[in-house]
């Protein structure tokens, strides 16, 4: 099955927003073992739309469009596909009784607009919209006497993206023949070139599952890749690759495998935070370049309540010493982006919170701020637990990069409580 993404929105075209909804769809067909050749952008132009509409469902099989689907009346995207599958347009009570269900939930009163968002090709399957009121479609229809599909989805992200898992994802399913599974190894303390030029014999000679391996920011990750019948062998075919992968010499870099793309970008939190569960252990955290990041990544992760007690952000010299008790000759003398420093906070952090472990940080994010002996990108770490206190200084490069900065220290500074848990770290 060839699968084409459509986006529509001339805000894309512009730069006004970044198309994340076509990288989200493009990686979930993918997994859904599609076949992708094209992907396009198109503006809120009827006649270009239904240009852009033709030509991908002369060249693919399905084509998936988002945006253009609300009740404004530069929401065309629904009648080009209608137009493009020979289709009349008929109103659906059972939408109408969802979309007045919605309002009738949010307690906001709906306008007529929103009626026109009824009006649904003869015989689409409606995607009912559960975040929101624009509710999708499944098309299905003979063009040029080759069975084609298309589905329509909202633009918003936090609308297109539930709807696509909970909605078109099993209606698109049934199209295809074989599973594609994924599975990730994210290392740590190993670079990209360093994992590829150990994995590339296996690399090469590996068809199903392939293995690739993936530069994130913070980490590098092996993506194990296989397509089979049914879930059961795609995933047998991944574990047998990822163990044989364990046994070569980046095995002992693996801290952690996920196989979707939200455990895959949290991996790191995820991971602290199974390790302190496991533990029965809580955390808590004393930040200061980072001013509270690493204390938000905990919070994203449902249920972090169980382990995170909390955290102080330390911005001033004047908070890490009352508040934390870094001594002010610590910060005379060695300055506040110091081992000594970190140690104190994290000490701090733990006797203030009660927590079991804490974790501290102390850098220069930059731009400003830089010396010869601590560059912009210098960060201290430090983690305390009750078997005593270990710190270590990290530089990132980075140098106009503030916010890469913060974000890779907010990385470091989890993986450092996760190896203090695990008894990872040199005494
Ligand atoms: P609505 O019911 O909100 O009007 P819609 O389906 O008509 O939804 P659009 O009007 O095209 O969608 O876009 C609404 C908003 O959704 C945009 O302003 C933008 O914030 C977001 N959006 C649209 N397309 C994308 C995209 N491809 N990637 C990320 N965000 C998008
Ligand atoms: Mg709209």
């Amino acid at each position: 099955m060839i699968c084409e993404i459509l986006c529509v929105g001339t805000e894309l075209l512009l730069g006004d927003i970044v198309n994340t909804d076509g990288a989200f769809i493009a990686r979930e067909t993918a997994a859904l073992g599609f076949s992708s050749y094209h992907q396009t952008t198109v503006g809120d132009n009827p006649e270009r739309l239904r240009e852009a509409v033709n030509l991908a469902l002369s060249r693919s099989d399905v084509v998936i469009l988002t945006g253009g689907l609300g009740p404004t009346c530069d929401d065309i995207t629904k009648n080009a596909v209608a137009d493009a599958f020979g289709k009349k347009m008929i109103f659906d009570e059972a939408t109408r009784a969802d979309i007045e269900a919605y309002f009738r939930r949010v307690g906001r009163p709906m306008t007529e607009n929103n009626l026109s968002q009824c009006w649904v090709p003869e015989g689409a399957t409606v995607f009912y919209n559960k975040w929101g009121t624009a509710p999708g479609l499944g098309i299905e229809g003979e063009i040029g006497g080759q069975t084609k599909y298309a589905v329509l989805l909202p633009g918003p992200p936090a609308e297109c993206e539930p709807m696509f898992e909970a909605c078109a994802k099993p209606w698109l399913a049934r199209l295809s023949d074989d599973v594609i599974y994924s599975l990730n190894l994210h290392l740590w303390g190993i670079g990209e070139s360093a994992a590829e030029s150990i994995l590339r014999p296996m690399m090469e000679s590996s068809e199903n599952p392939t293995v690739a391996p993936y530069a994130c920011e913070h980490e590098v990750r092996i993506r194990v890749t296989a397509r089979a019948r049914t879930l059961e062998e795609a995933k047998a075919l991944c574990r047998a690759k990822a163990d044989e992968i364990r046994q070569t010499d980046v095995g002992e870099k693996i801290y952690t495998e996920t196989d979707n793309p939200f455990d895959a970008k949290n991996a790191v939190v995820t991971t602290l935070i199974g390790e302190l569960r496991r533990r029965g252990m809580t955390f808590a955290t004393a930040e200061s370049c980072t001013a509270g990041m690493i204390g938000s990544s905990v919070g994203d992760i449902p249920g972090a309540s169980d382990v995170f007690v909390g955290g102080i952000i330390s911005y001033t010299n004047d908070v890490k010493e009352r508040v934390l008790g870094v001594p002010h000759e610590t910060l005379e003398t060695v300055g506040a982006v110091s081992e000594e420093c970190a140690a104190a906070m994290a000490e701090g952090a733990r006797r203030q919170t009660g927590a079991d472990i804490a974790v501290s940080v102390t850098g220069i994010a930059g731009p400003g701020g830089g010396t010869p002996e601590k560059p912009v990108g210098t960060v201290c770490f430090g983690v305390a637990t009750e078997k005593g206190t270990h710190t270590e200084t990290r530089h990132f490069n980075g140098k106009n990069d503030r916010a890469k900065i913060r974000r890779l220290t907010t990385a470091n500074a989890m993986m450092l409580a996760i190896r203090t848990l695990r008894g990872d770290l040199a005494p």
